[in-house]
């Protein structure tokens, strides 16, 4: 009886996880387009955020991100971050407008940002109770 339900807790938290992971995907495509319109492409980037996102990696996901040759930031590759969305949770849901305003002057993108944001909080919620 332990094993079938410790196997469907396992099940459940892959799920859940998947959850995650696509909700950060969804979060990055989202403010993609946003950012290529950037006057200062990566301006956003610090060393201390890929540092904190190599902890998260390792303690949250069991990942260990190696570090490219970037001067600086410890996670830049040629083509950008090394790192997948999920792993680096505070720069995925991170925009410029959202930061200095609390939105973006086109509503619909704002709400559709807030409703993948709250997702994303409930699923990170759930990951450190439930499943911890
Ligand atoms: S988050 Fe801001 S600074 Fe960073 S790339 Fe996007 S628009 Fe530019
Ligand atoms: S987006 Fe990547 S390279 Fe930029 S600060 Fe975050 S972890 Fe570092």
């Amino acid at each position: 009886m332990k094993v079938i339900m410790k196997k469907k807790m396992v099940k459940m938290k892959m799920k859940k996880d998947k959850n995650l992971i696509e909700a950060y995907q969804k979060m990055a495509d989202l403010t993609l387009p946003k950012c290529k319109k950037c006057p200062c492409p990566l301006s956003c980037c610090s060393p201390e955020y890929c540092e904190i996102t190599i902890k998260h990696a390792a303690e949250t996901w069991g990942i260990q991100l190696e570090r490219t040759k970037h001067p600086t930031l410890p996670l830049m590759g040629e083509n950008g971050c090394t790192a997948q969305p999920h792993l680096r949770p505070i720069c995925t849901v991170h925009n410029c407008k959202i930061n200095a305003l609390g939105f973006d002057p086109d509503m619909k993108w704002t709400e559709e940002y807030f409703d993948l944001r709250d997702k994303i909080e409930t699923l990170e919620y759930e990951k450190k109770t439930c499943f911890s």
